[in-house]
């Protein structure tokens, strides 16, 4: 069976896409998403901006009824990765990690973005082991306990003032003394007492034992000077990197146009530069990075693609 649409990653933008798709009359859709769906926002211990949605809630409560209302209207999850697509002539290949392929008459690839690394000394080693990307996920290990949080993004900031609620203290530490964070969510973490802000400091290294853990981190500022912070918990917030690896050919060349961050270039309706591709939401250029703009991404490449297979095949 060649599938209608395929769609590549089940965040906020190839959830929509499915819904978009399968409730606008496309038979076989399915939607390839090598985890749950959700996308990173599940990660988040609170969304205060998706229109409509009033109240505290979590990345996980806004997402939890995505998938259900897709599948009421034929879309179908397979829990694979996908680790390329190829297109030749008309018809795209969706190639899985077990090997098997599928193939597509359209494709919209929606695989967000990855939290970055820091590239301090030692994050790797105690990745997992006191390092952590996720405060909604690790930061009730260190309940009562001081932790610090590094970055002055909306991420960071967020979850600094989640954690500020289940830990003792929270040292943000942030390598200049202004931020790029909503100017509400600044004065809310100015606000609040067990915050303290080590702001022109960048974390040199942080160190532990095998058994212990990670026991602290050393910063330094921009005259020179370190700071040992001791804490058990290092919660790093620096941005993502754009997930575009299934769009890699066997040659190394990518599959559709790319700009020099990696990310998929594409017009006003989400159209690559290959016909019936499309790329949504985090991975394309100039995206606003949000869970809304993601969606919409969605429903606009799904009503291209629903077009694109009907003149196709008709
Ligand atoms: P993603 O959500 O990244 O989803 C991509 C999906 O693709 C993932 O589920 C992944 O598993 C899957 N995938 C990747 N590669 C493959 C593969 N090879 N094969 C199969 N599946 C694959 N936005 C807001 O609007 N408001 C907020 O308050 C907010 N808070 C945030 C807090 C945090 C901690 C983070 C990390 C982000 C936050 N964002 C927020 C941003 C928002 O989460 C993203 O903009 C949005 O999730 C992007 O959606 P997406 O569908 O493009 O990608
Ligand atoms: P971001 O906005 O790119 O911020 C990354 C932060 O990390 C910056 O403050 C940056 O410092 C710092 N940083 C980067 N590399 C570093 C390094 N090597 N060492 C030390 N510090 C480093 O990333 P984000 O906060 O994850 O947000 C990503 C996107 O998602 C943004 O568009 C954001 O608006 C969106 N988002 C939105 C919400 C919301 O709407 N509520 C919530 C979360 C995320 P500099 O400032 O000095 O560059």
């Amino acid at each position: 069976m060649i599938l209608d649409c395929a769609i590549v990653g089940g965040g906020p933008a190839g959830l929509t896409a499915g819904l978009y798709t399968t409730r606008g009359g496309l038979e076989n859709v399915t939607m390839f998403e090598k985890g749950m769906p959700g996308g990173q926002i599940t990660n988040s211990s609170e969304i205060e901006n998706y229109p409509g949605v009033i109240g505290e809630i979590t990345g996980m409560d806004l997402m939890m009824p995505w998938p259900a209302q897709c599948q009421k209207f034929g879309l179908v999850h397979e829990m694979v990765s996908v680790t390329r697509i190829t297109k030749d002539g008309d018809l795209f290949t969706i190639h899985k990690e077990d090997g098997k392929t599928v193939d597509a008459h359209s494709v919209i690839v929606g695989t967000g973005s990855s939290p970055r690394r820091v590239g301090f000394s030692g994050e790797d080693e105690f990745f997992g082991k006191g390092v952590s990307t996720c405060a909604t996920c690790d930061g009730f290990f260190y309940k009562g306990k001081e932790v610090a949080v590094i970055g002055g993004g909306d991420t960071a900031l967020e979850e600094a003032l989640y954690l500020a609620k289940i830990c003792s203290k929270v040292y943000l530490i942030h390598r200049r003394d202004t931020f790029r964070s909503a100017p509400n969510t600044i004065k809310r973490a100015k606000n609040t007492e067990n915050i303290e802000f080590v702001l022109n400091s960048t974390p040199d290294e942080v160190y532990g034992d095998e058994t212990a853990g990670v026991t602290g981190l050393r910063v330094i500022n921009k005259d020179g000077e370190t700071r040992d912070i001791e804490v058990p918990g290092i919660f790093t917030f620096v941005g993502n990197d754009v997930n575009n690896e299934t769009l890699i050919q066997e040659d190394g060349s990518f599959l559709c146009d790319m700009n020099d961050q990696g990310q998929v270039i594409v017009n006003i309706s989400m159209a690559t530069s290959v016909p019936g591709l499309y790329a949504t939401g985090d991975m394309r250029i100039a995206a606003p990075k949000q869970v809304v703009s993601a969606a919409g991404d969605g429903a606009v490449a799904a009503l291209q693609a629903i077009a694109y297979v009907d003149e196709l095949l008709n």
